[in-house]
């Protein structure tokens, strides 16, 4: 991958959040993302580096009671219980340089056609407080951000978590130019599901094969029906066969054929993509960093 020139963000504080043991969330694999692109020669300024989100920035997009609370640790127990992790100032200095990521990633888009945060995808962060281990909704900020340039009047969040993008889809509910699409298994968290522009529930248990015809129907039906002139990409691998959290049989080569399909359909058209790896919950971090490593295989052969 010596030739890989697409801007990637990452900082190591992704990985930096002391957890309990044996607590489900695979945070080291920001790390090991990281170094895998490393050791098979991707140059280091590739990467940029994020500065931490400042949230007065864009209020009144979130409302300001829950986030000073976040940050300044007091949310309830049962807000944080909702979240899945226990409050430190670790955890709001990681959220808040995570949400930084997926907004540098979204300028960096725009300058040069793709560009990848090796974090990201909040998409159960809602206004007012935060579930499913998100705090902060980078996606539905980043597409804020994303139209403040004046050719940007549309922008699509195309969101292939295995779970549902609740909180984008709520949040972006009354804005007709943030187009929320989630592909996700029906089954599976989060129960109560929002209304998103498209929604796909898929069946348990799909295989490559007919996951990547859902993938193909979302996308070329939400770039026919909505105008768009930009596109956020939410490329969790939850969907992976072997996910602790995904309850679909997709192949590390139905990753692949997954992220290919995207990029280059948006490349086709020329449409701008902000990409990030969203959920990935295998415990076994190697195998877990080789299905995150799909999204920059596919970056790396559709735009090189
Ligand atoms: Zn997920």
């Amino acid at each position: 991958m010596q030739q890989f020139k697409i801007p990637l963000v990452f900082h190591p504080i992704y990985s930096q959040l002391d957890l309990p043991e044996r607590h489900r969330f695979p945070i080291d694999k920001y790390r090991s993302l990281y170094q895998s692109l490393l050791d098979d020669g991707v140059a280091d300024d590739v990467f940029n580096t994020p500065t931490p989100y400042n949230y007065a920035d864009t209020l009144p997009l979130l409302n300001k009671e829950y986030v000073d609370g976040l940050v300044a640790g007091k949310l309830s127990a049962k807000e944080m219980r909702r979240i899945g992790f226990p409050w430190s100032e670790q955890l709001v200095k990681r959220t808040f340089t995570a949400v930084g990521g997926t907004l540098l990633a979204a300028e960096l888009a725009l300058e040069n056609g793709l560009a990848i945060n090796l974090t990201g995808g909040y998409h159960h962060a809602f206004y007012d407080f935060g579930s499913g281990f998100c705090m902060i909704n980078d996606l539905y900020l980043a597409a804020n951000k994303m139209l403040e340039h004046d050719d940007i009047n549309s922008v699509l969040i195309f969101d292939c978590d295995v779970h549902q993008g609740d909180g984008t889809a709520a949040l972006a509910s009354d804005r007709d130019e943030i187009i929320t699409v989630s592909l996700h298994c029906e089954k599976n968290f989060p129960y109560r599901k929002q209304t998103s522009n498209l929604d796909f529930g898929l069946d348990k248990h799909l295989d490559d094969d007919a996951y990547i015809e859902h993938v193909e129907q979302a996308l070329n039906l939400a770039l026919k029906c909505f105008p768009v002139d930009a596109v956020i990409y939410d490329a969790g691998v939850d969907i992976h066969c072997d996910d602790d959290l995904g309850l679909l049989n997709v192949s590390t080569a139905g990753v692949y054929r997954r992220d290919k399909f995207v990029l280059q359909t948006c490349k086709n058209k020329a449409l701008p993509v902000v990409a990030v790896i969203g959920g990935g919950y295998q415990r076994d971090i190697d195998a877990l960093t080789k299905v995150h490593r799909q999204l920059f295989n596919a970056a790396f052969a559709v735009h090189s």
